[in-house]
């Protein structure tokens, strides 16, 4: 499944001709070739700056640096007093910018924006992005830190807090057709002590495909050193066989998981295929059999103590406009998207699951904006969405996490199978002007999976490459 205009034009040839023909020129994103590194920005210049009266600068400083950041800050920073007393606190030297060219660009800005509680504060993102934003090197990151809008009992602060949802969002697709991501994190209550999860994703090439989103964190206990790793958890993945089953299962055992794969019987071979790439095992099971948590339960517990990981990716599209749609094309599509991921997680909720675990469900951004010919589809994909919030709780009471992942278009038979119009449209559209591949995906649910983004819980996290469908 591949994208041909996009090899065209990153051969030379294909740039020029593009250039010449006013064509679009989607840029080559850089992806992460290994595991979560220790620390991933070592040497690299990066911006830190804040607003005035931000409240998270100390965490976000001692995040950067224990990634092995360069900080430069930028001396007409209304928040640098706070940026240097949390500096003097952590022991850390930060550095103005250099002029330009003196030194290699900083790699992105993350900006501590927390201290915006009132309309005129708003300007502090003006002053600080409008002069950087042409000097953002390809594939650059933009972060924000800001508040929850839900949790202010202010109406002014509130406000501003969601104006920074707008900032990003727009500036996403301002500067996506470099290769650059602008994404950002709100903290609620507790949520602080969990940002450099948060940070190492959205900073690093594992967050590639993933622009204009907003994360949320939420209170998560203590966390273990180093986020992404997986050794010695137990993951099962279901529609393993190919496709973005395939790629999840490939991720999480570069993160060090042992894997089961469940695909369908007539996928048989190819699971067996994926399974030995990964060293892990197949499980050939259709997900709606009536015993289907029994089978993967037996499977689980013959080898292992319980799950500590699963990842409901197995999925179908039936499309036809609703008026013409055939009922078994309905019943399919609920059957296969939704009913078995309620009743899988039912039965191992009540054995099966590890302390701690946590469930990653694939929903869709068709989920979120509905798509014509897509009401059995669309329905759910939003469903997932709302099972994850109303699950979240419950998860948590256990120690670990329940979230979505809403893919955009992504390269696979999936969409290979759509007509050439939506599908060219659907690769487009979006900030990037890409489709994604299937290792975005994957990227997204390793970073979830982890148990250090246990602060993420009952959220949706869209890795579109900011489709510019649905918000
Ligand atoms: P895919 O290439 O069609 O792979 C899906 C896998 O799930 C296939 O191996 C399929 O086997 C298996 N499966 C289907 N029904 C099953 C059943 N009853 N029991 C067990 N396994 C079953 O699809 P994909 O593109 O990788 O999509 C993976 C997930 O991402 C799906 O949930 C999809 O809705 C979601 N998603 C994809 C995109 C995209 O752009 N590709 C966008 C948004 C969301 P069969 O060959 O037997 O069907």
């Amino acid at each position: 499944m591949s994208d041909r205009y996009l090899q065209f034009i990153q051969t030379p040839f294909g740039k020029s001709l593009s250039g010449l023909l006013g064509l679009p020129q989607p840029p080559r994103l850089r992806r992460a070739v290994e595991a979560w590194q220790a620390m991933p920005l070592f040497d690299q210049p990066w911006l830190a700056a804040a607003s005035q009266g931000a409240l998270y600068t100390e965490a976000m400083l001692r995040s950067l640096a224990g990634m092995g950041a360069r900080l430069r800050i930028d001396p007409a920073n209304p928040g640098l007093p706070l940026l240097k007393t949390a500096a003097q606190a952590l022991d850390l030297r930060l550095a103005g910018e250099p002029e330009r060219g003196a030194d290699a660009p900083s790699q992105g800005i993350v900006f501590d924006a927390s201290g915006c509680v009132d309309a005129d504060d708003l300007a502090q993102l003006y002053q600080l992005f409008h002069p950087r934003i042409p000097a953002l090197p390809a594939s650059g990151r933009v972060v924000l830190i800001g508040r929850s809008p839900a949790s202010e009992t202010d109406a002014r602060a509130a406000a501003c807090a969601a104006a920074l949802r707008g900032f990003v969002r727009s500036l996403g697709k301002e500067v996506g057709r470099k290769g650059i991501t602008v994404n950002l994190i709100e903290v609620a209550p507790g949520g602080i002590s969990q940002i450099d999860a948060a940070l190492r994703f959205f900073l690093t090439p594992h967050a590639a495909f993933v622009t204009g989103q907003v994360l949320r964190l939420g209170e998560g206990g203590e966390l273990p050193p180093l986020p992404g790793s997986l050794k010695g958890q137990v993951a099962l993945v279901t529609g393993a066989a190919r496709g973005i089953g395939a790629a999840i299962a490939e991720v999480l055992a570069r993160e060090g998981a042992t894997i089961i794969g469940l695909d369908h019987p007539s996928q048989e071979a190819a699971l067996g295929a994926t399974m030995a790439g990964v060293g892990g095992r197949g499980l050939a099971l259709d997900v709606t059999a009536p015993d289907a948590a029994e089978r993967i339960r037996q499977e689980v517990l013959r080898h292992h103590a319980g799950l500590d990981l699963v990842v409901h990716n197995a999925g179908v599209t039936r499309d036809k406009m609703l008026r013409n749609m055939p009922a078994h094309f309905w019943d399919l599509v609920i059957n296969i998207n939704l009913k078995a991921i309620l009743d899988i997680n039912d039965g191992l909720l009540a054995e099966g699951y590890a302390p701690g675990a946590r469930c990653v469900c694939i929903s869709s951004i068709g989920g979120i904006a509905g798509n014509a010919g897509q009401t059995n589809y669309a329905a759910t994909k939003a469903a997932v969405i709302g099972y994850v919030a109303a699950m979240a709780p419950q998860f948590a009471e256990r120690g670990g996490t329940i979230n979505a992942v809403a893919p955009g278009f992504i390269e696979t038979q999936m969409t290979a199978a759509m007509p050439v119009g939506p599908r060219e449209v659907g690769r487009r559209l979006s900030a990037l002007g890409q489709g994604g591949v299937p290792q975005d995906i994957a990227e997204a649910v390793a970073f979830l999976a982890s148990p250090a983004a246990r602060g993420i819980n009952g959220e949706v996290l869209r890795v579109c490459g900011q489709n510019f469908v649905g918000a």
